[in-house]
């Protein structure tokens, strides 16, 4: 629209020029005609010529040598000045004629003057009048306003109609497969660049989406829980192990890790390690030891982020507090027994025992030792099942066989307590570790007889189906009181510390059996009421699968 205009106007100024010149020039050339002709009749008629001329569309003035007006077609000879300080008046006096021009007062209209110098050497002057370059273009501004709006709604149609054509392929355009497309050649090179910038788009995208899946990976694989957090605390990225710890099903990406946990020490330490430092503490979460570790990400010398890794410790602390008490406990039961061995000895060494009562206290030291070493057993033997690292040799097993070499082990110790032993079943077998289940069977019939009543009876009841075995002891004994039910698995733990004391005991045969029955894949159940007997009941699985 605007070249339009900027067009129009110069056209115009030019068309208008030529033709304002070329108007100008014609009439310069008609004048001087005219005054040719009229200077003839002049010549000829002399002024009467002039006053009889009745055509006024020329100004036709008669001049004479000294610039007096003799004669004027349209004013008044007498009131009209000398004319001698006109230019064209002069020029023709010098030079035969002379021309002049002069606008009016308002600019709006041009007369142009050509005098002619006669052979008597007056002066005959014609002029003409034309309109000015400004008043042609003050009567031309309407109709120039109305081409000119003329022209902006045309070139304004125009203008939208070809924007439309040019921009609706490209709208159109499927920039997925630009090469494709069938438009215009000019946008060739674009859609080129475009197509080669899908493919590199295409080719970061797919490598960030195999980095994403590896990174997904691995960590869905941890057990540990990561999270990764920018700056600003939100979550960028976690895996459901984080979730799990911090019992959480939803996932919180994009949020703050506050609303992990928003207890005080993780805040803190989410604060130092955006802070730049190594930050490391366990939390107490719904019951269990989390270790956090966390890191700070630095780039350019300003932290970005942190690495927060999360680790369950709950049972590794246990087990450490576990080994502390036993071991604690371990030279406690020591202790006992190697007391009174070294007090025997002592007595016995400062000569104060008399010849007959040596037996009885070298009875004592036996019996003291006795406990020792089977103190000492017990601890062995639960530190190798701790170890876990065993290699256990997997073979066919008679679990009959096996409660009937438990019994025969026992058979002195039941007669001595006078408690009456059975064995209900049939010969049946099972894969098993054999050490383990003799280890197993021969604690439970030992227990089984030690808190038996007089004249009290253990039976075994061995059933079995077809993927099962079950093994059954039952006793007639003391029974364990309620409260102590779930604890007499743990280590060294006895029921009733006074009665204890008369039947002895290492507190460790229950834990061994425990352990013995979880490695051999199988379960243990405890079933005791109070004065009334106690049912312990053991279930394996024939075929041992690894
Ligand atoms: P201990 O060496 O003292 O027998 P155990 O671990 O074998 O240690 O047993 C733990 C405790 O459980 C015993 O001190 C005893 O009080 C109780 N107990 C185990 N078996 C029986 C049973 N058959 N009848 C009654 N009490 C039992």
């Amino acid at each position: 629209m605007f070249v339009c205009a900027l067009v129009l106007a110069v056209g115009l100024a030019a068309v208008m020029g030529i033709l304002y010149s070329n108007f100008d020039g014609q009439m310069r050339k008609e004048l001087s005609k005219e005054a040719a002709y009229l200077a003839y009749g002049v010549e000829q008629q002399g002024l009467n010529y002039l006053k009889n001329i009745k055509d006024k569309s020329a100004r036709i003035t008669y001049i004479d040598q000294d610039g007096t007006v003799l004669f004027d077609n349209e004013a008044d000879v007498s009131e009209m000045k000398n004319h001698s300080d006109r230019t064209e008046f002069q020029k023709a006096e010098k030079y035969g004629a002379g021309e002049s021009s002069r606008y009016s007062d308002t600019l709006s209209e041009k007369t142009i003057y050509y005098a002619l110098r006669l052979k008597d050497g007056t002066v005959l002057r014609v002029s003409g009048t034309q309109d000015s370059v400004l008043a042609l273009v003050e009567n031309l501004i309407f109709p120039l306003c109305g081409l000119l709006c003329l022209m902006l709604i045309l070139s304004g149609i125009m203008a939208s109609a070809i924007s439309k054509r040019i921009v609706k392929p490209i709208n159109e355009l499927d920039l997925e497969s630009p090469e494709e497309n069938r438009i215009y050649e000019e946008l060739s090179p674009l859609l080129s660049k475009i197509h080669r910038q899908n493919r590199e788009i295409q080719n970061q995208l797919e490598l960030a989406k195999q980095q994403q899946e590896e990174f997904a990976l691995i960590t869905e694989n941890m057990q540990e829980g990561l999270i990764v957090i920018d700056k600003y605390t939100m979550i960028l990225s976690a895996n459901s192990s984080a979730w799990n710890l911090f019992h959480m099903d939803r996932v919180c990406q994009g949020e703050s890790v506050y609303c992990l946990d928003r207890e005080e020490e993780f805040r803190h330490a989410i604060e130092q390690v955006l802070s730049g430092e190594h930050t490391e503490l366990v939390l107490k979460l719904n019951g269990s030891d989390i270790q956090l570790i966390a890191n700070p990400v630095i780039r350019d010398k300003k932290t970005e982020g942190a690495v927060v890794l999360l680790v369950n410790v709950t049972e590794k602390l246990e087990r450490e507090s576990l080994r502390r008490e036993f071991s604690a406990n371990v030279s406690h039961e020591l202790k006992t027994p190697l007391t009174s061995i070294s007090g025997f000895a002592e007595i016995m060494q400062g000569g104060l025992v008399k010849c007959e009562d040596i037996p009885q206290f070298a009875g004592r030291i036996y019996k003291e030792s006795q406990r020792l070493l089977q103190l000492v057993e017990d601890v062995i033997q639960i530190s190798q099942l701790d170890e876990e690292k065993t290699s256990y040799t997997w073979e066919p097993v008679d679990v009959y066989q096996v409660c009937k070499n438990a019994f025969e082990s026992l058979k002195e110790k039941a007669k001595r307590l006078n408690v009456h032993l059975y064995i209900c079943g049939e010969y049946m077998k099972m894969e098993a570790v054999r050490t383990l289940l003799e280890e197993a069977v021969y604690n439970i019939c030992d227990n089984a007889i030690k808190y038996n009543r007089n004249d009290g009876s253990v039976s075994v009841f061995l059933t079995q189906t077809a993927q099962e075995i079950q093994i059954v002891v039952k006793d007639t004994g003391v029974g364990i009181p309620k409260e102590d039910q779930d604890r007499v698995f743990e280590r060294f733990y006895r029921v009733d510390k006074s009665h204890s004391k008369e039947i002895w005991g290492t507190g460790l045969g229950l834990s061994i059996v425990k352990h013995a029955v979880g490695a051999l894949k199988g379960s243990v159940i405890l079933r005791s009421e109070e004065g009334n007997g106690t049912e312990i009941c053991m279930k394996f699985p024939k075929v041992h699968k690894e």
